[in-house]
């Protein structure tokens, strides 16, 4: 039986996905070939980038001066990526939000390109909030941010205007909600939270940025290179660019983001209100950040610990365990995650 997965990633994706997706290894298209065998300059895996790609676009609702690239590395190589192509090769300078391990990450790796700023900070209180009050001037050669706090729960609701590039970290909320993707420069995120299986990065960003640092990129790690690939520089992912397109599909056909986003906010609203009724749990957060993805939240009699974890798990519930940084429980409630299994957590809940 299908179990209800509330993994943080690799998580959930739509059913339809997983059919389609085995159907393409053992027979692609009818080509009598299997998806993993065909090259992928063939004209049937050309076709399946093209459209990886303009999806991405037309869900974003983004014009002709950003390009769509699908890369491997993970969302960690942007970490290093975004610096090496944003920031100035002489005083080079950036400006970062430190809203969690995943921020704290990024900092770590734009450091070794040159001065980084942390505007904001909630690390000493365990990243249970997101600072607001900051400024990005334009003396820094881009703001970056992490849009969603996949270990602590925390999600930006509004973006700052900034007088600088504005890049962003949407690894686990991007296309889970309607948001004016336009006031970014460049958005990354690893596949495996919202998107597609593990193995590729989505990066989009505005191809007028580029070029300007000074500096002297491997071409591995050059956005421009890719961009005049159409991300093929090296073999690409097939695979996962595959499962992703299927993945954007899906939403695509049924209401796009906005009914995504409707979906997200009521599975959200049964488990926090589950949450602040019950007086045995409580979130890891503060209430306005609250993130509509990962809840992250403790249970605070531990004498129902076990009741309540073999409860859980007669009850068909997997990855509910919290990070082992923080502890407690998280229900990662991406979008191919139905109500329904949130649902079933709730009256377990209840059941205590
Ligand atoms: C998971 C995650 C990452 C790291 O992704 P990898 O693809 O494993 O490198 C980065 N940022 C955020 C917000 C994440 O949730």
């Amino acid at each position: 039986m299908k179990k209800h997965n509330f993994s943080a990633g690799p998580c959930i994706l739509p059913q339809e996905v997983f059919t389609k997706s085995a159907e393409a290894i053992l027979d692609f298209n009818g080509s009598g070939l299997s998806l993993l065998e065909i090259s992928h300059r063939s004209k049937d895996f050309v076709a399946v980038m093209d459209e990886a790609r303009a999806i991405v676009k037309r869900l974003m609702n983004l014009g002709d001066d950003y390009e769509v690239l699908y890369l491997g590395g993970g969302a960690s190589l942007q970490f290093a990526m975004v610096p090496f192509n944003l920031m100035k090769s002489e005083n080079g300078k950036a400006a970062y939000l430190d809203t969690g391990t995943w921020a704290a990450g990024a900092i770590k790796e734009a450091k070794k390109f040159g001065t980084v700023d942390i505007l904001g900070s909630s690390q000493e209180s365990n990243y249970s909030f997101i600072p607001k009050e900051y400024t990005a001037d334009s003396s820094y050669d881009y703001f970056h941010c992490t849009s969603n706090n996949t270990i602590y729960g925390t999600q930006m609701k509004e973006f700052p205007k900034v007088d600088t590039l504005m890049v962003c970290d949407m690894s686990s909320d991007i296309f889970s909600r309607v948001v004016d993707y336009s006031q970014f420069d460049l958005i990354y995120a690893g596949a495996q939270k919202n998107m597609g299986p593990a193995g590729v990065t989505l990066v989009v960003v505005k191809k007028s940025i580029l070029g300007q640092t000074g500096r002297d990129i491997p071409s591995i790690l050059d956005y421009e290179q890719h961009i005049s690939k159409e991300s093929m520089y090296n073999t690409p992912p097939v695979f996962p660019v595959y499962a992703t397109l299927l993945t954007l599909q899906h939403l695509e056909n049924n209401g796009g983001i906005a009914a995504a986003e409707a979906r997200n906010t009521a599975k959200a609203a049964l488990l926090y209100g589950e949450i602040d009724r019950n007086p045995l749990f409580e979130t890891f957060c503060v209430p306005e950040d609250r993130s509509v993805m990962n809840i992250s939240f403790k249970l605070l009699d531990e004498s129902k610990k076990e009741a309540f974890e073999s409860a859980w798990k007669a009850a068909g519930i997997s990855g509910l365990n919290g990070h082992r940084s923080l502890g407690g429980y998280r229900a990662s409630m991406y979008n191919a995650l139905p109500l329904e299994s949130v649902e079933v957590l709730v009256n377990v809940m209840k059941s205590l």
